[in-house]
Order: structure tokens, then sequence, then C-alpha cells
């Protein structure tokens, strides 16, 4: 073997949503062998996702090793900062360079593919296929730009999501969702192959699946006997379809473990968040209107009525609705319609607070919104702990438990420049672990009751999962304490990198081979690397919501 063979790798194999409390049992059971053999030989525990706990802030935490308030990327959408209206993000809202970045200024070869908020893609030092919110495959999704059609050669089947059929019966929807996702997980698989082939001598690889994501959102209901939606004869053709994904997952997992020598690669299996069932979701701002916070300019009722025909009306083309559609599936309109329907309709001259698709409370500050209503200063902490003490006291009307476990101020929770464009109020969840359950509040805007179902019967919680094996991982140990955050500044370490100073993650020392530990002293400096300051959607996609909505009159 020469010099470079010998050079450490890391492999990461990013699961979206993957939980221990379906894994764990799964393992038990002896259905995942590969991982369990993972397990077995390297070390395993809880991953702590960011808050919110969603997909595009969680993936480019990860990426980044920062928190939101120093990465910039909250949600998939954003609020403009103009008014109260939200645009998509794209990878050219995050403010800090990723890992990928990161290595290819050091010179060192990467392979990235499918990681969710890296359209559009930025150059890397080997290859980088861009994933969730990459607008079709027609878009230039890869770097370099004409690996796209080899790419496409290659795995002619490839494609960026299962589609999600919202508007057909449940039964059908699931059918078409259960194949799609189990033809999508084998040729990202086929393209994982295909890219390791290509990035010859990868230093860093990673590809990421985010089809267990669109299952257990949609099929968890078949899996647990006591959710609203649990029907026994879907459940009795479905029930086994988020276990035999994870099968699938781990078949493939041992097909690219075939492609990796454990003496000089690292592998990390993980995910951005777990995931549970949700029993009923809440409706913020429905909540919020019931509270007198929020008030519309027209009776709820007629409001949401109104909303509803809007959304049906409305069609909407280009760029964004295509990456919208991906995000909010099952959906009649993307979700910037339904943003600007929801603000046409509230009377903000009386609203204190509102939820926005961001995930969190706003306060309508007086000076910094466009109509702000609330003082800043000492109105806004009394209003904040208003808030807290009724959304703490808060019970699910179906259990009578708690909805909310923890509720925080954006100064509290983040660190950072862009602490700012963070909602107000930020809330944890109460989670039911035992009951595979969680509690989250529905995307819908307007809601008819404060709590209610969803198309949806499962959604996000806090802790992913983290298994890492191979190459300077301690065998047989549990890790706990592990943040989404602090595998960037592992990875560099385990690749002899120096970590950057500005990275708010740590190494985890715990889980790595004590002599490595003791032979090489972690490194932070600061460490220069570009980051993606220009590009995302065309202007012209944004506009031409705004235009539609004007001509139907909707906007003034
Ligand atoms: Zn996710």
């Amino acid at each position: 073997m020469d010099s470079h063979c010998d050079a450490p790798r890391v492999l990461v194999i990013g699961l979206d949503s993957a939980t221990w409390l379906v894994m764990q049992p799964l393992v038990e059971a002896g259905r995942l062998p590969n991982l369990a053999r993972l397990m077995a030989e390297g070390a395993h525990g809880p991953l702590r996702s960011c808050v919110p706990y969603v997909s595009a802030p969680a993936w480019v935490s990860f990426a980044t090793g920062c928190n939101p308030g120093r990465h910039g990327v909250y949600d998939f959408v954003r609020r403009r900062a103009d008014g109260y209206d939200i645009e998509l993000v794209s990878a050219a809202n995050v403010r800090v360079p990723t890992l990928w970045q990161i290595l290819s200024a050091a010179e060192r070869h990467v392979g990235v593919l499918n990681v969710p908020m890296t359209y559009p893609p930025c150059p890397v030092r080997g290859a980088l296929v861009a994933g969730m919110l990459t607008p079709d495959l027609h878009s230039d999704f890869t770097y370099p730009r004409e690996l796209r059609k080899r790419l496409l050669a290659a795995v002619p089947g490839y494609r960026l999501e299962p589609t999600i059929l919202g508007a057909v019966p449940r039964p059908e929807m699931k059918a078409r969702l259960q194949q799609e996702v189990v033809e999508s997980a084998e040729q990202r698989a086929a393209a994982a192959r295909f890219l390791m082939e290509e990035v010859d001598g990868w230093d860093f690889f990673i590809v990421v699946f985010t089809e267990l994501d669109r299952l257990q959102t949609y099929l968890w209901d078949d899996m647990d006997p006591h959710h609203p939606l649990h029907d026994p004869a879907s459940a009795a053709r479905f029930g086994n379809a988020i276990p035999a994904h994870y099968e699938q997952l781990d078949r493939l997992l041992g097909e690219l473990l075939t492609k990796v020598d454990p003496r000089t690669t690292t592998v990390m299996v993980m995910s951005d968040h777990g995931l549970g069932g949700v029993h009923q979701f809440f409706f913020p701002n429905r909540w919020l209107a019931e509270q007198g916070y929020l008030h519309y300019r027209r009776n709820m009722s007629a409001s949401i009525a109104w909303g509803r025909r809007l959304l049906k009306q409305v069609g909407l083309g280009g760029v964004a609705k295509r990456a919208a559609a991906h995000l909010f599936p099952g959906w009649a309109a993307p979700s910037q319609l339904r943003s600007a329907a929801f603000v046409h309709d509230v009377d903000w001259t009386r609203t204190l607070v509102f939820w926005a698709a961001d995930n969190g409370f706003w306060l309508n500050v007086k000076g910094r919104d466009p109509q702000g209503v609330l003082a800043p200063g000492v109105a806004c902490d009394a209003l904040c702990r208003e808030l807290t003490e009724k959304l703490l006291a808060l019970r699910d009307p179906l259990y009578g438990e708690p909805v909310v476990d923890e509720v925080w101020r954006r100064e509290e929770l983040y660190d950072g420049p862009f602490v700012h464009e963070s909602p107000d109020l930020r809330v944890i969840w109460h989670e039911v672990p035992q009951e595979r359950r969680t509690h989250f509040a529905a995307s819908e805007l307007w809601g008819e009751q404060p709590f209610g179902t969803t198309a949806l019967s499962g959604d996000h919680m806090r802790d992913g999962i983290l298994v890492a094996w191979g190459r300077g991982v301690q065998p047989g140990i549990t890790v706990t304490g592990a943040s989404l955050i602090d595998l960037a500044p592992t990875i560099l370490y385990l690749l002899n990198q120096p970590v950057p100073l500005s990275m708010d993650g740590r190494v985890l020392r715990a889980m790595l081979d004590p002599d490595l530990v003791a032979a090489q002293p972690e490194q932070r400096e600061q460490v220069e690397a570009p980051i993606q300051s220009s590009g995302g959607f065309a202007p012209g996609d944004e506009e031409t919501v705004v235009q539609r909505l004007r001509d139907l009159g909707y906007l003034s």
C-alpha cells in the first residue's frame, strides 16, 4: 500500500429521521445484522438534534458544526426581512463553510450525495450531488455540472424524492409511497456506489437516505394500534412497511461497507433527528386566536374557508413550486401561497403574536415588524413570560398530558450573528418515548381547532441515532450526550485536520480510541474556506408568486 491508501477516511451514511425507538427492537430481533455488527464492534448512542428539529437546520448544523444562530438556517423557509411573508431558503443561505467546503480548501477529496440544503451545488474538490430542495432532475444539481449526465446514465431511475400523492385515497397513496421509497433507496445506493468510483481516493464521503422520513411520516399509524388514524385493514397491508425499510437500509449499508477498510476508514451511521407518532397535532395560530393574541380580518371560520378556497384556485409555476412540492407534499399549494394568504387574512394592527411557517412564535414588535403593535423591551418580556406559562400549562385534550416541555427565547437558545433571524420563541414538544409518540405543531397556518389530525401520522422527535465504527473508534462504547454539531469537528479530527475556532461542536473524544486521542492533539484554529454567497432560486420564481396573488386580487 502506498501512503495515500493508509490515509484516514470517513464515510457517513445519513438516515434522515432514523430513530432508536424503531431500530433498537429490530436490532434485538436480529433484523438489522449489519447495523448490529457496527454497534457491537463500535460505538453508538442517541444524537441530539438542533432546535427546531427540522431537516433543513439539522443537516446544516451537521454540515457546519455550528448552531443555527451562527449558520443562519432555521427552516426550509424564512421570513422575508421586510414583511410577514416567507421565502424558500437554499444552500446560498448557509453563512459558514460546510465540512466539504473546509475539506476541499484543505485539498481533501470529498463525495457528497443527497444531503438536504445543498442546492444549488457548491464547488468541491470531488463531486457533489445536491439533495432535498433541488427543483428537479433538469436543474443543475451536481458539481461538476457534467456529472449530472453521467449520474443519470449510470443510475437511469435516479430520483430526488419519492412522489407523495396528497390528493389520492390513503391506501393508494401509501402503496405508491412504499413502492417509490423502496426504489428510491435502491437508486440512492447505486448512485453512492457510482460516486465512490467517480471520486477516486475520496477522503470523506457522505450519502443521505431521505426516504425513511417520508415513510415514517405517512405510515406511522399502521405501526401503532392506538393512533387515531389507525385502520386495521391498512395495518394488515402496511404494518411492516417501516420495519421492512429499515431492513432494506441495513442491507444497503452492508453493501456500502464492502467498499471500505475499517483499518483506514471510520464509518458513521447517523440521523438528523428522530421521529415518532403524533396522535394530535397542535395548531398554534388557532390557539393564539382563541387566547386573544391573534386576530383575523374576518371571523375565523370564514377565514379558514376563504384560505382553503384560495389555495385551491391558485396555481403557480416555476422552480419554487417544484421545490415546494417536494417539501410540502399533500398540500394544495406551496408554502409561500399558504403563507401569503395567511398574511393577508391576519389583522396585524391587533395581533401581538403569530406562528409562522418557520416553526416558532414571532412577536409583532413596533419598529421591527411592518405593522408592529407591541412596544419593545418590557412589554415583550412580559408577553414572553405570559406565553411561556400558558404553553407549559397547555394540555392535550386527548390524553390530558403536556404539549410543550420547554419554551425558549431565541437569545437563550442560540449564539451568533444570525440569532435575530429566528422566531422570538421556540418550543420543545412533549415526547412520550415509551409509547413512541410526540407532540408537534401542524404546518397548517389556520387550523379549525387548536388540536386535530392531519394527513401525517408521525413527526420529528429531538434525538436521532449515532453509530460509529472502524478506524479510531473505541469498540463497545455507549455514547452519551452527543450532539449533531459535534460530528463535523469529530470528522475533521479523524481526518487529521484542524477544527475551526468558529465551530460550536466538540470532538467526541469519549467514543474515540484512547491511543489515537493521546497521540493526536486536537488543533483548534482559524480556518479559511469559501462559503456560497450567491445563487439560490431564480428571483423570477418568487416574483411570479407575488404577481399571481396580485392578479387574483389577494395582495394590494
Ligand atoms: Zn430530517
